[in-house]
């Protein structure tokens, strides 16, 4: 067999110089959902309704049905989750060229450590570029929160309190500069989903769904795995149902990166 890059991404394979890191998190009933206000329709855990296991019902097989939430666990936000956003994609349109891309790491776990609340800001994003280069197009940018250490405890993952849910993301500043002044292809967080826990207070209200999704920039939630990564470098590859009409969908996220 001649020598191709696709060869010799699969040799890299076998001799385990390039790695397959899972960046999802296990998908279960037990998988936390976000909280909206009580006026707000929320969405339910999974469920499942089993239709045979070896039995009666089917006797050489198992299956079930599933109740599944487009925004649950690690999953994928289209354009189309926002207002903003409801003239563009939905999943299934989502080229999927646009799912394989530069995985770009920003790590402020040490700041979240210390402020459950803390705010990616843009001045946190030019000081990454200036330490390992500019953000390639088509990239995805992950902002690491070591949130992900949470993820088997809803309690500490919602965190909920007196004025809302505690939990980081990226300020307006940081989104409109994503949108405006880089080409990424979407914006992933550890946690439950894209925006700040306070995103509600800020103009425009959550403005990472708001601008980024409005823009064509996808969002991921949920990515677990995060310190795996390095901060360039690796390969994201992200893979949602292709959904007709789906404003989101449980995906599985993997990442390619070289072994060190
Ligand atoms: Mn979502």
């Amino acid at each position: 067999m001649s020598e191709t890059p696709v060869t010799v991404l699969m040799d890299a394979l076998g001799d385990a110089s390039v790695q397959v890191v899972d960046l999802t998190q296990s998908l279960s009933e037990r998988t936390p959902v976000i909280q909206l206000p009580e006026q707000f329709a929320n969405t339910p855990r999974l469920s499942r309704r089993e239709l045979s296991r070896y039995d009666d019902r089917g006797p050489l097989w198992a299956w079930s049905v599933l109740e599944v939430g487009e925004h649950t666990g690690t999953h994928i936000d289209a354009p189309i989750h926002w207002i903003s956003g409801r003239d563009g994609e939905d999943v299934a349109s989502i080229p999927p060229r646009r799912l394989f891309g530069p995985a770009v790491v920003v790590d402020k776990t040490a700041e979240v450590e210390r402020d459950p609340g803390y705010l990616l800001t843009a001045e946190d994003l030019h000081a990454h570029e200036r330490e390992h280069g500019r953000i390639p197009d088509g990239a995805w940018l992950l902002f690491r929160s070591g949130w992900g250490a949470r993820a088997d405890d809803a309690e500490a993952f919602l965190n909920a309190g007196p004025d809302g849910p505690v939990t980081p993301g990226p300020d307006v500043a940081a989104v409109r500069w994503l949108a405006t002044e880089r080409a990424i292809a979407g914006f992933g967080v550890e946690t439950v989903g894209t925006d700040a826990g306070n995103g509600a207070t800020f103009d425009p209200p959550f403005p990472a769904h708001n601008i980024l999704l409005g823009a064509g920039v996808y969002g991921l939630a949920q990515l677990a795995n995060l310190s795996e990564l390095p901060a360039t470098g690796a390969l994201l590859i992200v893979a949602p149902l292709k959904l007709v009409g789906g404003t989101g969908s449980p995906a599985r996220v993997l990442a390619l990166v070289p072994a060190t």
